[in-house]
């Protein structure tokens, strides 16, 4: 056995125990905080089998690690403000288990920042790039807690980060990671990823692929276009799922891998582009059979 050197108050009142460590905690505190740890001090027997230096023992079955955070975030306010909780696994499993305590404010702001730094709900997020830097591993783990934790407004974004890392024979075969996808995700991924290329065809890269005679009433050089645009095409396909999902296209550098296409076509293109993202952002959720942006707010409490 050994004291948390992190959550050791002098004069708390009660002793958590995580497998071989020992946390000295104010039960007050936490019972306010949490209505699970309430029930749990409250149901304890009066006099406990277990005790450490005169204070009951109160076992609890998580991982030491985590736990000293969320017991650090329970006891001191500030705590998350300065401690940036950088490693975006260690946030979800405080998260876990501020969900399983119903540490409520405390599950509310982490969800919050993970929305903010990690997963996009609105548009301006989503075409920032710095945003999908997570890992494959990471992008599991986020798709896994959400689901584990009934806050499905992350699961959006972190299925369309999956379906663009995964191999499609990644999405059968198990990796040796902690964190596995399910069945159902994987099969939602496969399909909605392909659902998503559909709309993307359609929408953002409409020109491209289905160039309609709409697209040239102001082109220089009709013959030309129509050749260059359908030579990208085929270039983008061959590059999927990085090419069609790339948010942001370099515009310049378009015009100098396909010179015969023409500037007005280009110019055009850059707003039917934008416009094309906005309406397959806004429909994202049903690619993976989830319900509305809307919905998967109010699912998730926030
Ligand atoms: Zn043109």
């Amino acid at each position: 056995m050994q004291e948390s050197v992190e959550v050791w108050y002098a004069d708390g009142s009660l002793v958590l125990r995580a497998g071989d460590t020992l946390f000295s905690v104010y039960s007050g505190i936490m019972a306010q905080r949490s209505t699970i740890f309430h029930d749990m001090f409250n149901t304890a027997q009066p006099n406990p089998t277990e005790t450490y230096n005169g204070r009951p023992v109160v076992e609890v079955f998580d991982d030491p690690e985590v736990l000293t955070y969320l017991l650090k975030s329970m006891h001191d306010h500030e705590y998350l403000e300065l401690q940036v909780l950088p490693k975006i696994s260690r946030m979800l499993y405080v998260f876990e288990l501020a969900t399983k305590y119903h540490v409520v404010y405390l599950r509310s702001i982490i969800l919050h920042r993970l929305l903010e730094r990690f997963c996009a709900t609105t548009h301006a997020q989503f075409v920032d790039e710095t945003r999908s830097s997570a890992s494959l591993n990471n992008w599991i783990l986020i798709a896994n807690v959400a689901r584990r934790c009934d806050a499905p407004i992350l699961l959006p974004y972190a299925l369309f980060q999956c379906g663009r890392k995964l191999k499609p024979s990644n999405l059968v075969l198990n990796d040796a990671s902690r964190e596995k996808l399910s069945q159902l995700d994987r099969a939602l991924i496969a399909d909605g990823t392909v659902k998503l290329f559909q709309a993307l065809r359609r929408t953002a890269y409409q020109p491209v692929y289905f160039p309609s005679s709409d697209d040239f009433v102001t082109c220089s050089s009709v013959v030309n276009c129509r050749t260059g645009f359908s030579r990208m095409a085929q270039d983008l396909e061959d590059e999927i799922p990085q090419s069609l999902t790339a948010r942001k296209v370099v515009w310049k550098s378009v015009r100098a891998s396909y010179p015969n296409i023409c500037a007005s076509c280009i110019a055009r293109w850059r707003v039917s582009f934008g416009n094309g993202w906005l309406e397959v952002w806004d429909k994202l959720p049903s690619y993976f059979d989830l319900p509305t942006w809307e919905e998967l707010k109010q699912q998730s409490e926030l």
